[in-house]
């Protein structure tokens, strides 16, 4: 007997015929002797739909309330599809964030996980229930309920498995694997058997959105087996998490491509070249909560800096506003946003012993007359900032030139 923890993404409850897959497949395990958690997303759609009620009422939405409504779309599906595992004879019981005790920090909307009571629910399996948990969700210390940010049931799921001590944590979603780049941009993209912890990171960190990040971190902190497959089909492996360190000789030097449509760039031209200029311009952004990606700062000439950074394009109006209420204090030229960009990504642990690698990417998007506006490397990631219309294009001819698909 195994205790398996399964994550349910949007697409896979997003009507009664769905989720009624999930109760068939939940019985399959159950009848095969198995203890299951279930963690389900909200149906597909749904919590665009909830942001944008919240959006239609309010300017400035309080952040606690925003999360009070957000969170209603896992309140129905943990509720529908305890019905329908009820329906064929198991016992199944629903459990909110709250209810399970999953205690986060007070960061609405973006919150971190900080404990799992596993008391009630570990007595519920132990009496032979499956269990069905909201994902995306959680409490803070004063009960307020608070989200884990988008994506954010994949965390719930690894999280519970983590506390469980769970044998597998299964992430059933819309594609049947982990692939070379986004199946549904480049239709030759290649599906990994496994994929090692450290590139897993690596693509979730850099926008791909087949696993929230917080997720992966989780798995590696505490060893997760952690799998992602298809809830369409009936059989398959999926892609597994792999953690050995072993086998690096054979990876191949580039081992996916990722990219992230949700950034936008800000520049701050002109500033006087004087030391403590990133943290002038960064802390009070930092103190607003808002996340900052990608940093450049310019070489400086004539004794001035150009200073680039890209944040959530959610934010970007909210950072302007800052910067601009500081330009004089900063002395800058001009402050410059720019929303449509989109941020590519090489990655590959076999990167860290291989040159030529930029210039082979640099070459082939010159050679498709792409323009490179910023660049970051590290040791297994090369990330671009590219105009948003030509990134299809860009992730297609970039995973042709490294013969990703074959
Ligand atoms: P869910 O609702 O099940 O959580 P998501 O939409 O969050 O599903 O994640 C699955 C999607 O991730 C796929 O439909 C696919 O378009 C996208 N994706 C991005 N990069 C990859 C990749 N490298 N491999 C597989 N899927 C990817
Ligand atoms: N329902 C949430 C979202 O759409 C969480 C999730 O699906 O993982 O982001
Ligand atoms: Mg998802």
């Amino acid at each position: 007997m195994s205790l398996i923890v399964q994550k349910y993404g949007g697409t896979s409850v997003a009507n009664p015929e769905r989720i009624n897959a999930v109760a068939d497949r939940v019985k399959g395990f159950v009848d095969d002797g198995h203890q299951v958690v279930v963690v389900v997303s909200a149906m597909s759609g749904e919590t665009n739909k909830l942001l944008q009620l919240i959006k239609d009422v309010s300017k400035q939405p309080s952040p606690r309330e925003s999360d009070v409504i957000v969170s209603t779309g896992e309140q129905v599906t943990i509720g529908l599809t305890a019905l329908a595992i009820q329906e064929r004879g198991i016992k199944a019981k629903s459990y909110t964030g709250s209810q399970v005790k999953i205690l986060t920090d007070n960061a609405h909307s973006k919150a971190r996980i900080i404990n799992i009571g596993t008391e009630n629910i570990q007595k519920d399996l132990a009496d032979g229930y499956v269990l069905v948990i909201a994902g995306f969700q959680g409490a803070d210390e004063n009960g307020n309920i608070t989200t884990l940010g988008r994506g954010g049931s994949d965390t719930t799921a690894v999280a519970i498995a983590a506390a469980l001590k769970a044998d597998e944590c299964q992430i059933y979603t819309d594609v049947n694997g982990i692939y070379t780049t986004d199946p549904r941009v480049v239709s030759t993209a290649r599906k990994l058997k496994s994929i090692t912890f450290e590139e897993m990171l690596e693509l979730a960190s850099l926008g791909s959105k087949v696993l929230q990040i917080r997720s992966v971190e989780f798995a590696g902190k505490y060893k997760v087996k952690l799998r992602v497959l298809s809830s369409f089909e009936k059989n398959g492996d999926g892609t597994i998490i792999t953690y050995e360190e072993d086998h690096k000789m054979e990876d191949p030097i580039i081992s996916g491509i990722a990219f992230n449509r949700d950034e936008a760039k800000v520049t701050v031209q002109g500033i006087p070249d004087t030391p403590g200029l990133a943290y002038q311009i960064l802390g009070p952004i930092a103190e607003q909560n808002i996340d900052v990606d990608m940093i450049i700062q310019n070489i400086g000439h004539d004794g001035e800096n150009d200073f680039t950074f890209t944040v959530n394009k959610s934010e970007l109006d909210k950072t302007l506003e800052i910067l601009e209420g500081m330009k004089s204090h900063l002395n800058a030229k001009k402050i410059i946003g720019d929303p449509n960009i989109a941020k590519l990504s090489l990655v590959g642990v076999g990167m860290k012993s291989h040159v030529g690698v930029a210039s082979k990417m640099f070459r082939t998007l010159s050679e498709e007359g792409i323009n490179i506006s910023t660049i970051s490397t590290s040791e297994i990631k090369i990330s671009i900032l590219i105009d948003e219309n030509l990134l299809d294009m860009a992730v297609q001819s970039l995973h042709k030139a490294f013969n990703l698909d074959q």
